[in-house]
């Protein structure tokens, strides 16, 4: 076979690394020095050199959308599609589809997510009588979740304080009320898989005897439990390639350790280090400023970075009056990098938290920008789509009771709190599933007639839609389950744009579904490959996993797309154009890291993740004032903008660029277009800085922001009364 396509494009150190000998390899590097390429290439290197199957190939990163790339590349290069390629929680959801019996979890076993875990939380603070208030369940999450990351169960973990204590009562609790249920939270994925290749030799000799090559790219972010199940998988005899950079270590809480990559060559048996230094992604500039900024963190391992492209255009800095400003200043730029002939799908707007995205969002809507979220929030967080799922998984698995206790009453039937936890009670009392409850509680008497009613039409209902989705295809069960249970009606009857937008998004989530089925090669998940084990799990269990497991990634499909995602999820991409915003001290670095070194350090790193995306250009925004948790606040600029070399910024200024003059032809009005930002006097309302101006001329609007009491005013009519300051 012709090695070359494999070898072409690759620099010295870069072919070093994918012509290595077959053994462990650590390839530790800075962003864009083509670490990625290289671990691809090695795949491909691997089964046209060295003659491996492509099937004892597993492949693990950090995001499906990584994972999706991942293969497409490496099947540019070589057949692979045997290989896997899926992230660790990915992957060993599959593992443990197909060997559910072994690891001891009931064959349609659920996924949930991080809101079903609260629900279940607040169940258990309930049923051990703990005061919600006093134990809060995010941090009860928290703990559990930290718990498992470590690779600890309630038992295992160490006695403390009355604190620790608790909370180890509320783990066990929540660990035997999810087993009930059949359910698994994300964390559980891993230590379950953990788990059930250290309980199953024969299990896991088989795997270990299938797996000779495991390749791991974003090592820096793998955490307890995943650095003991890549040791445990890869026994003594497979080798494993691990690929990162510790300055873009960014899940520390989330339980990622850095010390796995230092510790590396430790535990893997005549590691050879190869360490890259060209980016080949960012001007000279962009990279400038972030080995400027990354040098400020004490903790690193030291690594330099250079490129042969020139010093390209300075960062940008922009400062808007408030996030809508901000927003629409990103939207006006990626429309002008658009009009300049750049397609959409090469902008990335980044930011520190989800919350930020609904300003963007909205200037991107009207700029008719189209645009698309990755990660976090959106689509499957929705609550209305939530709970069409609730209902989807009721039809799979009555027994659900997260699902259950999200539907029984919605849209309302008559089921008050009370009857719910009537049937909660027995439940516990019996440990049986709600649903069983219902039955074993109406059949023996035990409710008042008109709640015994409410809740066996419930039943009846959902029953009813069981047997007919029996029949029907995942789509048509989509559609069944937004309109039989009534959701379609009772979220189209709320007032609005906002009835109307669910209304869309329930019968988005039936498009959804339709492309799910027709390409069910899951880009996310190793069951993308024609694999010959199968788990014989329907569509519908299939996407209702996925839904769990993987957010937004159905929406906004089709044609070119601006990229808005959390920094976080950035990781591993470039795009040629790049805004990070919200750069303020108490959103990035967030809040809650201030005042700890180590965190603010991460965030750091975070930052320097963020400026490494850009290829081109890059913009850093902020705003005065934002609206954040409820209320306005004033953050001070971002102590990374003054960490970043001055001299690899330039200041865009806001508002204060002269207004420009609307031209007619020939027949000049004279009308000025006042500019978001510019400070104005008005003869009655005061002083006031503009938040918005629309229309030219006699149709002009332009909404101020005065001072003291007057407050926000629309002015009609062109600008009369109305003086520019500066
Ligand atoms: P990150 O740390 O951000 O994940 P990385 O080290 O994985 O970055 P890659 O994404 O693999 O870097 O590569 C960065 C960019 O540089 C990609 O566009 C890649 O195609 C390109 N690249 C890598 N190596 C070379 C090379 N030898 N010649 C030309 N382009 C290259
Ligand atoms: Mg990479």
């Amino acid at each position: 076979m012709d090695l070359t396509p494999i070898l072409e494009g690759l620099n010295d150190r870069q072919r070093e690394a994918v012509t290595a000998p077959p053994g462990n390899l650590l390839v530790l590097a800075g962003a864009g020095s083509g670490k990625t390429r290289v671990l691809v290439h090695r795949i491909a290197w691997l089964v046209a050199a060295e003659d491996v199957s492509p099937h004892s190939v597993l492949a693990v990163t950090f995001t499906n959308k990584a994972a999706a790339e991942m293969r497409g590349r490496a099947e540019a290069l070589v057949a692979a599609s045997t290989m896997w390629v899926g992230t660790f929680h990915g992957i060993a959801h599959r593992l443990l589809r197909m060997h559910w019996q072994e690891a001891g979890l009931p064959q349609n076993f659920q996924i949930i997510d991080a809101d079903d875990q609260v629900r279940l939380v607040k169940r258990v603070l309930r049923s051990l009588e703990l005061d919600e208030k006093q134990w809060p369940a995010r941090q009860a999450i928290g703990f559990i979740n930290a718990a498992k990351e470590a690779g600890r169960r309630a038992g295992e973990v160490p006695s403390g304080d009355y604190f620790q204590e608790t909370h180890k009562r509320i783990y066990a609790a929540y660990e035997a009320l999810c087993q009930q249920g059949g359910v698994v939270d994300f964390a559980e994925l891993l230590l379950r898989c953990h788990e059930l290749w250290l309980e199953k030799p024969a299990l896991l000799e088989h795997y270990q005897r299938r797996f000779r090559h495991i390749l791991v790219d974003e090592f820096q972010d793998t955490n307890v439990i995943q650095y003991a199940s890549l040791r445990v998988l890869a026994g003594t005899q497979s080798h494993i390639m691990a690929v990162g950079d510790d300055d873009q270590s960014i899940y520390g809480w989330r339980g990622a350790k850095m010390e796995n990559i230092q510790r590396f060559p430790e535990h893997f048996a005549n590691t050879q280090v190869i360490r890259l230094e060209q980016n080949y992604r960012s001007t000279g500039t962009i990279l400038d400023a972030a080995n400027g900024l990354i040098e400020k963190n004490a903790e690193r391992l030291g690594k330099s970075l250079w490129t042969a492209a020139g010093a390209g255009d300075p960062l940008l800095l922009y400062e808007g009056y408030n996030e809508v400003e901000e927003a629409r200043f990103v939207a006006e730029r990626a429309q002008g990098f658009i009009d300049g002939g750049g397609s959409a799908d090469e902008i990335a707007v980044l930011y520190r938290s989800n919350a930020q995205s609904r300003a963007l969002e909205e200037a991107f809507l009207r700029a008719d920008i189209a645009y698309r979220i990755y990660g976090g929030l959106r689509f499957f967080e929705r609550a209305e789509i939530k709970n069409a799922l609730a209902y989807m998984r009721l039809l799979n698995q009555p027994h659900a009771d997260v699902a259950f206790e999200r539907v029984v009453n919605l849209p309302p039937r008559g089921i008050g709190g009370k009857s719910v936890d009537a049937v909660r009670r027995l439940a516990r009392e019996r440990r049986i599933s709600l649903w069983q409850a219902v039955k074993e509680g109406v059949h023996e008497g035990r409710f008042d007639g008109r709640m015994a009613k409410a809740l066996m039409a419930f039943v009846g209902l959902i029953e009813a839609m069981a047997a007919d989705a029996a029949q029907l295809s995942l789509r048509e069960v989509a559609q069944l389950s937004i309109e039989d249970s009534g959701l379609l009606g009772y979220h189209g009857k709320e007032p609005g744009e906002r009835g109307l937008a669910r209304k869309e998004n329930l019968e988005e989530l039936v498009a959804a579904c339709r492309r799910f089925e027709t390409d069910r090669t899951f880009p996310l998940d190793p069951r993308g490959a024609a694999d010959e084990e199968d788990d014989g799990a329907s569509a519908l269990d299939d996407f209702l996993d996925q839904a769990a497991l993987e957010s937004g990634e159905y929406q906004a499909e089709g044609g070119p797309a601006v990229q808005m995602m959390t920094l976080h999820s950035a990781k591993g991409l470039e795009f040629p154009l790049v805004f990070i915003t919200g750069m303020e001290d108490g959103l990035f670095p967030s809040r809650l890291s201030m005042g700890t070194p180590e965190r603010i350090e991460e965030e750091r790193r975070l930052a320097y993740v963020g400026i490494t995306r850009a290829m081109r250009q890059l913009y850093l925004t902020r705003a005065q004032v934002r609206w954040m948790h409820g209320a306005e606040s004033r953050n001070p600029p971002s102590r990374f903008l003054d960490e970043i070399p001055a001299a690899t910024m330039e200041s865009v200024r806001m508002g204060f660029a002269p207004a420009r003059r609307a031209k007619g032809n020939g027949a000049a009005t004279e009308e000025a277009t006042l500019n978001i930002g510019a400070r104005v006097r008005h003869g009655k309302f005061g002083e006031g800085v503009v938040l918005r101006s629309e229309g030219t001329g006699a149709r002009a609007r332009v909404e101020v922001n005065f001072a003291g009491r007057v407050g926000v005013k629309w002015l009609m009519f062109g600008y009369a009364n109305l003086e520019v300051l500066d």
